[in-house]
């Protein structure tokens, strides 16, 4: 029976675009056939859906990016290695900008993918130099980064913690000749605090897992995370799926190749600061009572048990209680640990600068953390749905945009689709005077007795009915009961989420505090700033989809996937794909794909590509009314014509 299978049957259909129909469960059927033969990657015209396997594929070697290399998209199976490739000859022919959005929530893959474009570019690119010094620097920053700002939460046990952005760029060979980073809001609470089951960033378990013994002595470390109150709280330092050891070895050594060490003193003495204590005197005021490896005792004591207020010429020291000395230390050790990321980030950008700016075109990469909910989610879930709600905003604006100007372009006419825009959501949280961001920002501005409670009767006078807001006084009967009184909800365009408004003054101010002079949230203004840099370049997209929330290979969790689906709008997008015109190629690679299919094409079709393309199309019998031609590309209405058309060239 196999032999009367045809291919679809078999391995599903490569591109959504050619399903026979678009609703849930077609979609689904077909990620789930693909699924279950180790495909994970899916079309949907040029948009790539990716499945995380949870298992290593034999799919990313360098046969396979060879096999990949200047290959017309349609030609192979889906890859990654086939949209990088894409955006990578668009660049060079068309010598412009690209960008592409990896998206997904926390655990779907898109670390994963971002890694595997950047080898594809590294390894397959035509390389000028024998050494090319700024491809080794571009690839080891990935580890590096990975150590200092990814951790295993609940939902990854390798968690990007903080947004990147990466420029690669390329001069007019096409040879990859600088790379720049930009990095977006660390999790640095996470330093001092990690919920049970989670860890803090992998470079202190590495550091004192792997670190040599003479190190760790110079450092004043114990080869055992259980002696760190730092790495402890989520109960889970040794993790299976992690080898803090072997991990130690590519960091250290990808330090070295971007040029920077004498950096462990500064992990080390986080880790020794959260082993400070507190006694208390008579008076209830904070005694430091162990001491600082390499730091003068005095003056340590006094920055953590007082505050120094000035007043008039003097500065006058008030003694701290235990709980403000705490808090001192914890914010201390957060800040060393932020600005020495910051650092970090900056000496990798120098190591990669591209030496010769003059000629240049980019492909950027963003790998955001991914949409998270968690039981008890605070003010970083808040930033970072508030960002995967903007790059969703960007993927509508950019998605329709692209496809109304294409029909315009080519002189086809079209009808809008209907998208759940998440505009509204955007505006609820960002709108200047009236968004969440702004009231908070008013709130830890107002002088007085603001306090996170406060934060939220503000919210809940000026958000009154708004539709995708709710709090324990708005809340109607059926959802009050589950909202406590600390609490707000919105509703994300990926589902809803509640977050408690502990901590909101505090971690917003500790943003402000950097950017004072324009107000406006620090997070708020640099998402903006990106969202500029992307919209002046092509885009591509990468959907990444959790597979399961057990981590499990091969198991295909068709709720969790319907509701991904769903979220990130792919069967909107599928629809506008095909809304006018399923299918378009360029004229040439219509042409010469299908040209076998009739004598007068076949070998050569003599005169200009969309001529061949008439005759070629009348003679397989495509009605008027199933194709049009445009300036450059032909446009197919429904997938079957093409489906046709694709059989008889496979007989
Ligand atoms: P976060 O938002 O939390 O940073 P993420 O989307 O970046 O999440 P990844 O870290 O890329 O998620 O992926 C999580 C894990 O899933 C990886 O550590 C790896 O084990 C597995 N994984 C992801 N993509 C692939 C793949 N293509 N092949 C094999 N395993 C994969
Ligand atoms: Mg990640």
């Amino acid at each position: 029976m196999e032999g009367a299978l045809t291919a679809r049957d078999r391995v599903g259909i490569q591109d959504f675009v050619l399903l026979d129909e678009t609703t849930d469960a077609a979609f689904l059927s077909n990620l789930k056939k693909r699924f279950s033969k180790d495909l994970i990657y899916t079309y949907i015209g040029t948009l790539l859906v990716s499945v995380n396997p949870y298992k290593e594929l034999d799919i990313y070697n360098k046969k396979q990016m060879d096999l990949y290399m200047g290959v017309n998209f349609f030609e192979l199976p889906p890859h990654i290695y086939a949209l990088a490739d894409n955006a990578y000859q668009t660049m060079l022919t068309e010598f412009n900008n690209h960008f592409i959005l990896i998206s997904g929530e926390s655990g779907a893959g898109k670390t994963e993918a971002s890694k595997k474009i950047l080898q594809y570019y590294a390894v397959s690119c035509p390389s000028t130099t024998l050494l090319n010094t700024v491809r080794d620097k571009m690839l080891m920053s990935n580890p590096v980064l990975e150590a200092f700002g990814n951790a295993k939460t609940l939902k990854n046990d390798n968690s990007s913690r903080f947004g990147k952005y990466m420029d690669i760029e390329f001069d007019s060979q096409g040879d990859a000749v600088g790379g720049h980073i930009l990095n977006y809001l660390l999790e640095k609470s996470r330093v001092v605090h990690q919920n049970h089951g989670e860890r803090n960033f992998h470079i202190f378990y590495q550091l004192v897992e792997g670190g040599e013994d003479n190190l760790l002595h110079q450092l004043g470390l114990e080869r055992d995370s259980q002696h760190y109150n730092y790495l402890t709280q989520g109960e889970c330092a040794i993790v299976s799926s992690i080898n803090d050891r072997n991990d130690w070895k590519t960091v250290k050594n990808a330090l070295q190749i971007i040029n920077i060490d004498h950096l462990f003193g500064i992990i080390a003495s986080v880790l020794h600061l959260g082993n400070v204590q507190f006694d208390s005197d008579s008076k209830g005021h904070a005694l430091l009572n162990n001491n600082l490896l390499g730091v003068d005792a005095r003056s340590l004591q006094e920055s953590l048990t007082f505050r120094k207020i000035e007043a008039r010429q003097d500065q006058v020291l008030s003694p701290f209680t235990i709980d403000h000395a705490i808090y001192a230390r914890d914010a201390l050790a957060k800040a060393i640990y932020g600005q020495t990321f910051t650092w970090l980030v900056s000496r990798i950008n120098e190591s990669m600068e591209n030496k010769d700016p003059s000629r240049k075109t980019v492909i950027g990469l963003l790998d955001i953390y991914g949409f998270e909910v968690f039981y008890v989610n605070s003010f970083e879930q808040f930033c970072i749905n508030y960002c995967n709600e903007k790059l969703q905003q960007l993927f509508i604006q950019l998605t329709l945009k692209a496809e109304q100007e294409e029909y315009e372009a080519e002189d086809i006419e079209w009808e809008p689709v209907q998208f759940f825009n998440n505009k509204i959501i955007c505006d609820l949280v960002e709108e200047k005077h009236r968004g969440i961001i702004s009231i908070l920002d008013e709130e830890c501005l107002r002088p007085g007795d603001a306090t996170d409670l406060t934060f939220l009767e503000r919210l809940e006078d000026k958000m009154g009915n708004h539709p995708h807001f709710v709090t324990h006084k708005l809340a109607d009967k059926m959802t009050r009961k589950t909202l406590e009184r600390g609490d707000f909800r919105l509703l994300h365009y990926a589902g809803e989420v509640t977050y408690c408004v502990v901590g909101f003054l505090d971690k917003n101010n500790d943003l402000l505090y950097r950017n004072i002079k324009d107000v406006a949230t620090q997070f708020k203004s640099s998402l903006l700033k990106l969202t500029e840099i992307l919209m002046a370049k092509e885009a591509w997209y990468i959907r990444c989809l959790k597979s399961n929330e057990s981590k499990q290979p091969g198991q295909f969790d068709e709720a969790l996937i319907r509701h991904q689906v769903k979220y990130l709008g792919l069967m909107e997008h599928l629809r506008v794909r095909r809304a006018g015109f399923a299918y378009r190629r360029k004229y040439e690679v219509f042409l010469k794909r299908y040209k076998p299919l009739c004598p007068a094409t076949w070998p050569h079709w003599n005169g200009v590509p969309a001529d061949g393309v008439e005759v070629l199309v009348q003679h397989l019998g495509y009605f008027p009314n199933e194709y049009k031609m445009g300036r450059t590309k032909i446009f197919i209405r429904h997938p079957r014509t093409l489906y046709a058309t694709e059989d008889a060239y496979e007989k």
